[in-house]
């Protein structure tokens, strides 16, 4: 159930989003280019600044409004998902930039994709239920993951 992207779909996304960022004339400098590198493979579905620890680790000059301008001009064109919580600590996912389910562990906050089947089937009832049209969905599980659990703490 546990979707995780392959490097050849990675590759994929990073292409797609440096087309989509070239027609709306944004440059691809190697600092930018890593941001995407980053976001595209979502591990763990990063923060900003889990990417700009990333990102300077090969880019030391690299500045956090380089991200949060990378990070921006995306979200408005699209082309990744931002999942928000009240305390302010946003996380992206640029592999998988449409609504989608998400797994949280509580204690270290990693975020996991889920692939449901019932989802579809999840929409089309609450459509005919409420006579709604269905435009968008949140839908995120909380738990602690087996590493945590592993952990004890
Ligand atoms: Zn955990
Ligand atoms: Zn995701």
């Amino acid at each position: 159930m546990e979707a995780h992207p392959n490097s050849a779909d990675v590759k994929k996304r990073i292409h797609s989003m440096v087309s989509k960022l070239r027609e709306h004339s944004f440059r691809i400098t190697p600092q930018r280019l890593a941001v995407l590198r980053v976001l595209a493979a979502s591990e763990g579905h990063p923060s900003v600044e889990r990417i700009y620890e990333t990102v300077r680790q090969e880019f030391p000059t690299t500045s956090i409004a380089t991200i949060y301008k990378t990070v921006n001009l995306l979200k408005q064109i699209n082309e990744l998902l931002e999942i928000s919580f009240p305390d302010g600590s946003n996380r992206y996912d640029g592999y998988k930039p449409f609504p989608h389910p998400h797994l949280i562990c509580i204690k270290c906050k990693k975020i996991v994709d889920l692939d449901l089947d019932s989802l579809d089937a999840m929409e089309k009832e609450v459509a005919l239920e409420t006579n709604f049209e269905i435009l968008n969905h949140r839908l995120d599980f909380f738990g602690i993951c087996n590493t945590c659990m592993a952990k004890k703490v």
